[in-house]
């Protein structure tokens, strides 16, 4: 995830560089939190920040739901905070109840939560998901499920969404899901944001929480606020006023300007002390 310091083109410029492998690019090592198969028994928490956090007491989410399918389950990827498996099933039933097709979910966290090899920064305290942004009309087979196809709702300009593939009951998942109040940011691609911020009209509150980010072309993150019991919990601090379809969303859209930000290197931070003694005990 962005430090909070860097702007659009400082962040650019960053991954291009050294800190890529902190930031930017999916580690390719296996992570110790891997070998935890089973969620740590305890009180729920969610422990430390989105990109540096763990967690104790998960719960998978039920794999068998009329309202929604969960992808590569052979990842076991699918385990989260109870508030997060309740926004889940809440927005499932929305999008069934308004027709919108089948609600295809992707990565959850793990079962203690942690860095993953390969994906994601985040997704580490149990409380993001990945939801995909195809509405199936038809369910999709075990098969594909397991190995699924995502469509790429941004044109190779990286400006524009195809209006091919895009279709308004999208935009309804997404305005659903920033109009849930566990629901503190989505990120998706610049172009589908600007998407939203044309189609929306003059209900624009929820926009707020829409965030441009790299890739998210196929899916949108979604990401909760911390649990009121989840005392070590690190939440992000609110995006900023307005509906963020302006100057910061354009900025997205342009080149890095030259001389912006010297990458340098940094180490990952230490885990918070909680994670680290869940690791000292659950890891050989
Ligand atoms: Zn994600």
């Amino acid at each position: 995830m962005k430090p909070a310091f860097m702007t659009a083109n400082l962040f650019k410029t960053a991954c291009a560089g050294l800190l890529a492998l902190a930031f930017c690019a999916p580690a390719l090592a296996v992570t110790p939190w891997q070998k935890i198969t089973h969620p740590v028994a305890g009180t729920p928490q969610a422990i430390g920040g989105f990109a540096n956090g763990c967690q104790i007491g998960a719960q998978p989410l039920p794999l068998n739901s009329p309202n929604y399918q969960v992808m590569r389950t052979d990842q076991r990827r699918y385990f989260g905070q109870p508030d997060l498996l309740a926004f889940i099933k809440r927005l499932g039933l929305q999008a069934t109840d308004k027709g919108l097709g089948t609600m295809l979910i992707g990565d959850m966290a793990m079962p203690a939560g942690g860095r993953f090899s390969s994906g994601h920064a985040s997704h580490q305290s149990g409380l993001d998901v990945d939801i995909w942004l195809q509405l199936p009309r038809q369910r999709w087979s075990e098969q594909m499920l397991l190995k699924p196809q995502p469509i790429d709702l941004v044109n190779a300009d990286g400006k524009t969404v195809n209006q091919r593939q895009w279709q308004p009951r999208i935009e309804t998942l997404i305005k659903l899901a920033a109009q849930d109040n566990d629901v503190t940011r989505i990120f998706v691609n610049p172009a589908i944001k600007q998407q939203l911020c044309a189609d929306a009209g003059t209900d624009r509150a929820w926009l707020h929480k829409v965030r441009p980010w790299f890739g998210h072309r196929a899916h949108m993150h979604v990401r909760l606020r911390c649990p009121a019991g989840s005392l070590e919990c690190e939440d992000q601090a609110p995006p900023p006023p307005g509906d963020g379809c302006g100057a910061e969303l354009q900025s997205w859209f342009l080149p890095p300007k030259p001389g912006t930000g010297t990458p340098v290197k940094k180490e990952p931070p230490p885990l918070p002390p909680s994670c680290q003694a869940l690791l000292d005990k659950h890891v050989l």
